[in-house]
C-alpha cells in the first residue's frame, strides 16, 4: 500500500460522498486499512426522519494506549460544477495544488493520517506499540445524528477504550501550523413566543399587541452580556435571527409574535444553565406585563474544551519541528464532532488550512499534504515513545 498522502487523497476525492452518500470513500479506507492489518467495523445508523448513514471504526493493536484519528468522509455539495476550474470529483492536480470537494474539509486530512500510519507501521514491523484507531463518520456535514455520537456509543458498548484523539478537521487559518483547535463554543437555538390579544387597530385598547412585548424582550435579551468570556473563550453571544408575526392584514393587531435566536456559548454555561439564565432575564424584563414562553430546539452542541497538557504539547511540538510555527491554541469557529468525542477522551483538532473549505475550487497545496503527514508521523512516534 502506498504511504503517499497525495495518492490516497486523490482516491478519496474521486468518491462522490456528498452527505449522506458513502460514495465509495469508506470502502476505499476499509480496503487500505485491512491490507495492513486493521480490524474494520462498518456500521449503518438510522433514525426515523433522517437519512441512514454509514460509519466506520478500525483498529490495529489490542493494547493501550489507543491513539485515535477521527474525521468525516462526507462532503458538502459542490455547488455549480461549471464554476469549478477542475471538476469537483476528478481530483485534478494543477499548479502544485490538488483540487476537489473535500480537499481540505477533510479528505486531505484523513489521507495524511492514513499515510502517516502506514509509514509508521512499515517502520515498526507492522505493529504499533499500543493501538491506533480510525473513527470515521459519513454524517458530519449533515444533521450529525447518525454519525459520531452513535459511533462513539457503539465503540464504548463494544469495550473499546479511546485514550487520545486527533480530529483532522482543517484547523489552520492562513498557514499549516498556525492553529490547533482545543475547544469550540456550544450552540443553542431558541424561539421566544409572545402572546397578546388579537384585535382591530382602530380599537387598540381592546387588544394587546404582542409585537410591543416581543420588541422589549428582544432588546432586553440582546443588550445584557451573557458573560465576559473565560480563560479560554471569548464572551458568549446571543443573536436574534428572525422575527415573525405572519400577519397579512393591515388593520389587525396580531395575537402572537415570535422571535428566533441562536446563542454561541462558552464554558461559563451548560445547555441547561443557559436556558435558565435566559428565561430568568426574560421574566425580569417582562415584569409580569408580557405573556411569553420559550421553545428550545434540541441541541447536541455543548461546549468542548481540552485543557493544555500532554496532548496539546505533543501536537504543538511536532508542528513547530515541521513548520517552524508556534500554533495558537484556539477555541473559535463553529461546532465540530470534537464536541462528542470530548466525552470519551481528550481531543484536539489539527488538520489542513481551512481557507477554501466549502468553496468552489476547494484545493490543497501538495506541500501541505506532505508536511501534515510528517507532523502526524512525528505525533505517532512520540505518542508511543512517551
Ligand atoms: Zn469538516
Amino acid at each position: 500500500m502506498s504511504a503517499d498522502p497525495v495518492t490516497i487523497a486523490r482516491d478519496l476525492l474521486r468518491c462522490p460522498s456528498v452527505t449522506p452518500a458513502e460514495g465509495g470513500a469508506l470502502t476505499f479506507l476499509e480496503k487500505t486499512l485491512k491490507a495492513v492489518g486493521f480490524t474494520v467495523h462498518r456500521m449503518t445508523f438510522n433514525e426515523p426522519g433522517t437519512d441512514a448513514v454509514e460509519n466506520f471504526y478500525a483498529r490495529i493493536g489490542t493494547t493501550a494506549p489507543n491513539l485515535v484519528f477521527a474525521g468525516h468522509t462526507d462532503v458538502v455539495p459542490p455547488g455549480d460544477e461549471k464554476a469549478w476550474k477542475h471538476s469537483p470529483f476528478s481530483a485534478e492536480i494543477s499548479g502544485e495544488e490538488l483540487y476537489g470537494r473535500g480537499a481540505v474539509d477533510m479528505k486531505g486530512g484523513i489521507a495524511c493520517a492514513v499515510a502517516a500510519v502506514l509509514d509508521y507501521l512499515d517502520a515498526n514491523a507492522g505493529k504499533p506499540k499500543g493501538s491506533i484507531s480510525f473513527l470515521i463518520t459519513g454524517d458530519e456535514e449533515g444533521v450529525a445524528v447518525n454519525g459520531t455520537p452513535k459511533l462513539l456509543k457503539w465503540v464504548a458498548e463494544h469495550g473499546e477504550k479511546l485514550d487520545h484523539c486527533i480530529l483532522a478537521e482543517p484547523s489552520n487559518q492562513e498557514a499549516l501550523g498556525d492553529t490547533i483547535k482545543v475547544g469550540r463554543r456550544g450552540s443553542l437555538n431558541g424561539h421566544l413566543i409572545v402572546t397578546g390579544t388579537q384585535g382591530h387597530v382602530a380599537y387598540p385598547h381592546r387588544a394587546d399587541n404582542p409585537i410591543r412585548g416581543l420588541v422589549m424582550l428582544v432588546e432586553a435579551l440582546q443588550s445584557e452580556p451573557l458573560d465576559h468570556g473565560s480563560a479560554q473563550f471569548a464572551p458568549s453571544h446571543l443573536e436574534f435571527t428572525s422575527v415573525d408575526v405572519g400577519n397579512k392584514t393591515v388593520n389587525l393587531i396580531p395575537g402572537e409574535a415570535r422571535g428566533r435566536f441562536n446563542i454561541r456559548f462558552n464554558d461559563n454555561h451548560t445547555l441547561e444553565s443557559l436556558k435558565k439564565l435566559i428565561e430568568q432575564r426574560a421574566k425580569k424584563a417582562a415584569g409580569g406585563k408580557i405573556k411569553f414562553s420559550f421553545h428550545w430546539e434540541p441541541s447536541n452542541a455543548g461546549v468542548f474544551l481540552t485543557q493544555q497538557g500532554p496532548l496539546t504539547e505533543l501536537v504543538a511540538k511536532a508542528i513547530a519541528e515541521v513548520t517552524g510555527r508556534k500554533p495558537e491554541l484556539s477555541t473559535t469557529g463553529g461546532t465540530s464532532d470534537a464536541r462528542f468525542i470530548t466525552a470519551y477522551c481528550p481531543v484536539v483538532e489539527f488538520g489542513l488550512v481551512g481557507q477554501t473549505m466549502h468553496q468552489v475550487n476547494e484545493r490543497v497545496p501538495l506541500t501541505d499534504l506532505h508536511a501534515l503527514t510528517v507532523i502526524y508521523r512525528k505525533i505517532i512516534d512520540r505518542y508511543f515513545a512517551g
